[in-house]
């Protein structure tokens, strides 16, 4: 089967297509292939209109149809907010008549508001309005991040295989929960657990919350400071976005008068610490609500890429040794906490939003989990 996958980003539409490869052996291990090279990439105006999202989005969907014209299953992942992504408000016969896939008022494109995502997408590929899903980037990043490490063995920690690997796959899979922190143009997260994504009400906005303000020691000189920089998101001011998105970071940079644009600033720069500091105490919020088995961090401040060797921050040995620190008596009953590998990890898929848009395609929203699939057959 051929499924489709499209990645709404903030400068950029890319879309893909893959083959299903799910294997089933005690239970199903969803994987899909794609060819990188064969990624469609329509490139964004910064102050891109409705109308040119919306033309842009189209073109890369022709292209992909056109390409691929057995499409069976398609999902889309958005960098912005919408207005609803829980499957069972989708208006199949009308999809206007839902929020589902509608871009919501957000903070990084007013101008797209109500561009509906999932009709635009039946518009394309009418004959498979059913099978046509909408969620946020963060959600299908994070669902491609965990079946990329299923597949490459790089999901559970040689504790976890331990405990659970001489026991049936799904045992394993079930004691394995991951969360996915996208450190980009916005600040926002999602949660793998039994190998299916937390839905809830609609996609996650972690960046709601006002972190604590960061008061130590930052930068090379060893000046003590407090961060009294007021935060750019339009809504929140100083909700994490506003702190640490790529947009609160240049704005820190040039009120700093620094001339260097945040590719070029080496490890030491004191705005890395300040990204760590903040990125660590989102993942005591998340340790605190989730108790994962393991934390990735991904985004363009992790690795940008455009630039694979930038940005040059150390920020994974950065947020390890912040979390360290927070987590002052080691908790010893959180043996993940101290996997050998880093319970903090960077993002091993490259293409984590389209790969898990594929994945999202075969798995299909509506299938409740392969576990319970798997025992009641
Ligand atoms: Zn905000």
């Amino acid at each position: 089967m051929i499924v489709g996958s499209v990645l709404v980003a903030d400068r950029y539409i890319k879309a893909v297509a893959g083959e299903d490869a799910t294997k089933n052996s005690k239970g199903k291990i969803f994987e899909a292939n794609f060819n990188a090279n064969d990624i469609i990439t329509i490139a964004l105006k910064s102050d891109a209109s409705r109308t040119e999202l919306e033309e842009a989005y189209l073109e890369a969907l022709h292209q992909l149809r056109k390409r691929h014209p057995g499409i069976k299953a398609l999902s889309a992942g958005s960098c912005v907010s919408l207005k609803s992504c829980v499957t069972d408000d989708r208006n199949v016969t009308d999809p206007d008549l839902s929020g589902y896939g509608v871009i919501s008022n957000n903070a990084m494109h007013a101008s797209w508001e109500g561009a509906n995502l999932y009709a635009l997408s039946t518009k394309v590929f009418p004959e498979i309005a059913d099978d046509i899903y909408v969620r946020a980037d963060v959600s299908l990043a994070a669902m491609g991040e965990f079946y990329w490490r299923l597949k490459e063995k790089k999901l559970a920690s040689f504790d976890e295989m331990h405990r659970y690997g001489n026991k049936d796959l799904t045992v394993l899979l079930r004691n394995i929960t991951m969360s996915y922190v996208k450190l980009s143009a916005d600040v926002n997260g999602a949660f793998i657990y039994n190998g299916n994504l937390f839905g809830g009400k609609n996609h996650p906005f972690l960046s709601l919350i006002r972190p604590r303000r960061m008061e130590q020691f930052v930068d090379a000189e060893r000046k003590y400071i407090r961060d009294d920089f007021p935060g750019v998101c339009v809504f929140h001011r100083d909700c994490y976005s506003g702190l640490i998105s790529v947009g609160a970071l240049e704005r820190r940079l040039s009120e700093s008068q620094e001339t260097r644009s945040l590719v070029e600033l080496p490890s030491s720069h004191g705005v890395w610490g300040i990204l760590a500091y903040y990125t660590a105490q989102l993942c005591m919020a998340i340790i605190a609500t989730h108790v994962p088995s393991l934390i990735v961090l991904g985004g363009r401040l992790v690795k940008d890429q455009a630039n694979p060797a930038w940005p040059k921050n150390d920020i994974i040995e950065k947020v390890r040794t912040r979390l360290a620190e927070e987590i002052k008596t080691k908790m010893p009953d959180y043996p993940e906490l101290h996997r050998p590998d880093g319970f903090i990890q960077e993002a091993a898929c490259q293409w984590p939003v389209l790969y898990g848009g594929l994945i999202f395609s075969i798995k299909h929203d509506g299938e409740i989990s392969y576990l319970h699939n798997h025992h009641a057959g």
